[in-house]
């Protein structure tokens, strides 16, 4: 589960780098530190071990103390081991303190020479020295320096000065040529306690900079996250079943507010597309229950008592249209339902749609001059591709529309052309029109404008609806213009071939 959450994920790799960086710069805190402090002491060794050389290891000397040429002052015996060199063995070699050797001097007192400043250093017992002779016995040595250190090898020929870290002393060894080596050496005792301090302090404010990260990421990611619980909640309150609910999209510019209101708009549509299913099931019912009604008070009227030849005839004509407009109903569904699962895209031909016009007018016209209608045709070339059957089906609809809702006596027009790569087909009447109000839902399943009028005259409310969806499956579009007493005008346009 954790390893799902988005969340987890989000942390482990946000805690992953927070303590790769903070574990990165504090390492590299302590090490830059480290270094400064090593170089501090390796300049401090440097400086004690100048004033030293002249005395045990000058240049190509062959004996203790000897002078090599050009070597200033007269010469002086070695310090023997616990000695140190007094404030005027040897010249002061500069005057100016060295870096890292710092100089402390009563008010008033005059400046401490180099030899003075590393004698100083020797005595206090920071450093210590060792000077060995050329056979590797010592010469002379520090009180504080380690008895059991032997003179250390040099690792390559002609190798002069070494720095070295031995156990917890940092030393400097200087190989003369002649053979002699001098070491001087300081413990790091004190300062590793202070770099010990420093990494534990730098631990402690790295692990509290990691838990405030951490802290603080977390934060943000449960922020971020927030609306995602949101939609999931929402989601599953739809899922069972309440289809009102919506997601609150307050932060609309953010990414997750764009997702919600495309998901809000998503369960609206779904619940649309519900209420239109559940009307339509609900209102299928309804249209089958009337004429299975008038099939069973019929008979049950009927078999009551004894009846006539001719009784029994009507009521046997009842039943037969109550059964005919189940018929019809019934295949009205079915071929909606076969239009929605979509089973009547396959059939593609080319055909002019003029000619199809021409036989459906044929059919009509009958019932036109049955109610002394004009039905009038101005027919074009349209060449188009689809069903002849469907499209037969659709123009009937809108004729015989045009032809029931019409006024005796009105005028029916049916036209055809070809028009900007569209096939077209107008079908207009001069009958009573239709309401403003109606006009967007008359191509819903089951809508009629009169319904308590239309219903008893066998008119299901399904006939523009099959007509759009046929027209919508060819790629084609249907519109409609009325006005209340003058008219309707139903336009039909199909993809020309
Ligand atoms: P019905 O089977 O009830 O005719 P339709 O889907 O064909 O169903 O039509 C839906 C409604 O549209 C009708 O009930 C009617 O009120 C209105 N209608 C359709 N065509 C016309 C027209 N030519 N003139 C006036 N009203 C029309």
């Amino acid at each position: 589960m954790i390893l799902h959450s988005i969340k987890w994920r989000l942390q482990a790799w946000h805690g992953f780098l927070l303590v790769c960086l903070v574990s990165g710069l504090m390492t590299g805190f302590y090490m830059f530190e480290r270094r400064e402090k090593l170089q501090a002491i390796d300049a401090e060794l440097a400086e004690v071990m100048t004033p030293l050389l002249p005395r045990y290891a000058p240049p190509n000397s062959n004996g203790p103390g000897a002078r090599g040429p050009g070597n200033r002052g007269p010469q002086r015996p070695p310090l023997r081991e616990g000695d140190f060199p007094g404030p005027d063995d040897g010249p002061p070699l500069r005057d100016d303190p060295p870096a890292g050797l710092s100089e402390q001097r009563p008010p008033g007192a005059q400046p401490m020479g180099n030899r003075e400043r590393s004698l100083a250093a020797i005595s206090s017992g920071r450093f210590y020295f060792i000077a060995w002779a050329e056979g590797g016995e010592r010469m002379a040595a520090a009180t504080n320096a380690p008895a059991n250190l032997n003179p250390p090898k040099q690792a390559q020929p002609n190798q002069g000065r070494i720095l070295r870290t031995q156990g917890e002393n940092r030393e400097l060894i200087q190989f003369v040529p002649s053979g002699r080596i001098v070491l001087v050496g300081t413990s790091l005792t004190q300062t590793l306690a202070q770099l010990h301090k420093l990494a534990l302090a730098l631990v402690l404010i790295g692990s509290g900079i990691v838990i405030v990260g951490f802290a603080v990421g977390w934060w943000l990611a449960s922020r971020a996250l927030r609306p995602i619980a949101e939609i999931s909640q929402t989601a599953s309150e739809i899922a069972a079943g309440d289809l009102s609910r919506r997601i609150n999209a307050s932060e609309t510019e953010s990414e997750l507010g764009q997702l919600a209101a495309v998901l809000n708009d998503t369960f609206e549509r779904l619940q649309a597309t519900f209420e239109q299913q559940r009307q339509f099931t609900s209102d299928a019912a309804h249209e089958l229950r009337t004429p299975v009604s008038v099939i069973l008070t019929q008979v049950q009227s009927t078999l009551n008592k004894e009846r006539s030849g001719v009784e029994y005839r009507e009521t046997l004509e009842a039943c037969q249209r109550a059964a005919m407009r189940m018929k019809k109903l019934v295949e009205a569904l079915l071929e909606l339902a076969r239009l929605d699962a979509g089973q009547t895209a396959g059939k593609r031909e080319p055909m002019d749609l003029s000619q199809c016009v021409a036989e459906c007018v044929a059919l009509v016209r009958p019932l036109a001059e049955e109610r002394k209608m004009q039905l009038q045709s101005d027919l074009s070339a349209a060449p188009c591709v689809g069903d002849a059957d469907q499209f037969t089906l659709v123009i009937t609809n809108l004729l015989t529309n045009a032809v029931h809702y019409n006024r005796d006596g009105g005028e029916v027009r049916i036209s055809t052309r070809a028009e900007e790569g569209s096939a077209v087909v107008t079908v207009s009447d001069n009958g009573p029109g239709i309401a403003a109000e109606h006009l967007p839902r008359i191509f819903d399943r089951f809508y009629r404008a009169d319904a308590a009028r239309t219903s008893s005259q066998g008119r299901s409310g399904l006939g523009l609806a099959i007509t759009k969806s046929i027209v919508e499956s060819h790629g084609g579009t249907i519109e409609v213009t009325s006005e209340v007493g003058k008219g309707s005008c139903f336009k039909v346009c199909l993809p020309a071939a």
